[in-house]
């Protein structure tokens, strides 16, 4: 109907918690249509609600998308800006009538309720007001509703469900202007997705019991009718929806844990959307592909062990340089002081096979930046004994020697330690490891004692080798009971 037509999509989120996956795949897919078909994307906050919404909602909406790269080309728009805008159509409406004027008190509506659950019927309204010619004193408190119409269907055609149909029968008479005068959400919406000329509205499938009402309102106000897609839920494990309520974290938290933005993406990309077989998606990728087509009705779980899977990929495969960029927040809140200890891009180099996450990449790269104050008790146990004390000493020595520091000579200085002691190589390496990194667990040795530095880990090597002595003039101690 309108292939013509630019196509449009919103993300428009109430900033009233945190901005959970949920809501960030809906911005996902809304973004990737957008883009895949060369259309416009904006940000709208449904700020229309004062007691829910907060700056800080607010705030976070932005810079989730912004560390997400879920770019908008309009917006943010709020909608408290907009009151103005609403009101002079409300009035409009109730002047042609498509809208009137309700002074049903509170008591009346309450009864209705009640006597209408107690027949089992819907709780609606009874339209007492809709054709009332009573007279009201200027200060009587009322609210205005939308006519809806009494008779037929509203049908739409849902780019995920397929044929979606209502019965205005059992639609309400719903109020778009409360007693205190403020709009409300699903009359801004409409509003807002009239005037931005939204064409294609993707947002979860709780929203799908307001769209028959959005479209007669579309319709009494002779405006286009948008497609639409409800995406289904994203559940957690015990099956439930994800939400705020539910303890679901939002998308910085997750930044904070150490997730790229890219892992997230292709991760949310593929709950719910799929390209044949295909797990691993670029962000190119995504916008080449994506279509409203493909999209599935089924509910996703979510899967913690997948993201974390999809994370190391990304870790492992994006440029060093980038992820650096990413390892940097992680660095800086661990407080560790970098100008003495290897690059960013160097740590990435050595760690990213060895972590899930980013959080995991800065606890590990501790060794290169801060000394160890304590030895892990079971690498003492089985490496710093005294028996080793000969191998730690003579290795010391010749990393001591070492002009041209380099992984190589640092190698070749341990082959040199082993072969003059005759031992195995690893009798040299493992208690060598332990005095460095206070741990049996690292990357290669050579490479590890080369990022730790010369001076750092000679005075590495003399604080263990004082602590086995130290250890020696305790036989008892239960070390090495
Ligand atoms: N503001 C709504 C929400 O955060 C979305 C409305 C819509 O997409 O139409 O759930």
């Amino acid at each position: 109907m309108r292939f013509h037509m630019k196509v449009k999509t919103r993300f428009a989120p109430s900033p009233t918690g945190n901005l959970h996956l949920g809501s960030v795949r809906t911005a996902l897919y809304s973004w990737l249509f957008a883009r895949h078909t060369k259309g416009e994307f904006l940000l709208r906050i449904e700020d229309s609600d004062h007691d829910r919404s907060t700056h800080e909602a607010t705030k976070e909406i932005i810079d989730s998308m912004k560390w997400l790269k879920l770019n908008w080309d309009k917006g943010p728009y709020y909608q408290t800006k907009r009151f103005d805008r609403y009101n002079k159509i409300i009035n409009q409406m109730l002047e042609q009538g498509t809208a009137y004027k309700c002074y049903c008190s509170r008591e009346r509506l309450e009864n209705l309720r009640e006597i209408k659950i107690a027949h089992r019927k819907k709780p609606r309204y009874d339209g007492l007001c809709r054709h009332s010619n009573e007279h009201h004193a200027n200060d009587e408190p009322y609210v205005v509703r939308f006519l809806n119409p009494q008779k037929g269907y509203v049908i739409f055609e849902d780019k995920i469900r397929g044929t979606i149909k209502f019965s205005n029968e059992e639609l309400d008479d719903f109020i778009i202007r409360r007693t205190d005068g403020s709009p409300t959400y699903n009359f801004c919406v409409v509003i807002d997705d009239w005037d931005m000329e939204i064409t294609h509205i993707i947002r979860g499938e709780d929203h799908i019991n307001n769209t028959p009402r959005q479209i007669n309102m579309l319709k009494a106000l002779g405006a286009p009718i948008p497609e639409y897609a409800h995406v289904s839920m994203i559940l957690d494990n015990n099956g439930k929806k994800i939400s705020k309520r539910d303890g679901a974290i939002g998308v910085m938290q997750y930044r904070d844990k150490g997730y790229l933005p890219e892992a997230l993406l292709n991760y949310l990309v593929r709950m719910g959307w799929s390209h044949g077989d295909q797990e691993i998606f670029s962000i190119d990728e995504m916008k080449e592909l994506f279509t409203l087509d493909d999209l599935s009705k089924s509910r996703s779980i979510f899967n913690i062990e997948k993201l974390k899977w999809l994370n190391q990929y990304y870790i492992k495969s994006m440029p060093s340089k980038y992820v650096a960029t990413h390892l940097a927040l992680h660095i800086h809140k661990a407080g560790y002081k970098i100008n003495h200890g290897p690059k960013l891009i160097d740590i990435v180099e050595l760690l990213a096979g060895r972590c899930k996450t980013l959080k995991e990449m800065a606890a590990q790269a501790r060794v290169f930046y801060e000394d160890h104050n304590e030895f892990h008790a079971k690498a003492v146990q089985k490496y710093l004994r005294p028996i080793v004390t000969s191998q730690l000493e003579l290795v010391r020595s010749k990393i001591e020697k070492i002009n041209d520091w380099s992984p190589e000579n640092i190698r070749y200085a341990i082959q040199q330690t082993a072969e003059e002691l005759k031992m195995k190589i690893g009798k040299v390496g493992m208690p060598l490891r332990v005095a460095v990194t206070g741990s049996e667990i690292s990357p290669s040795i050579d490479i590890t004692v080369y990022y730790i530095g010369k001076n750092r880990s000679l005075n590495r090597i003399d604080t263990a080798l004082d602590f086995i002595h130290a250890c020696k003039a305790q036989p008892t101690d239960a070390k090495y009971q």
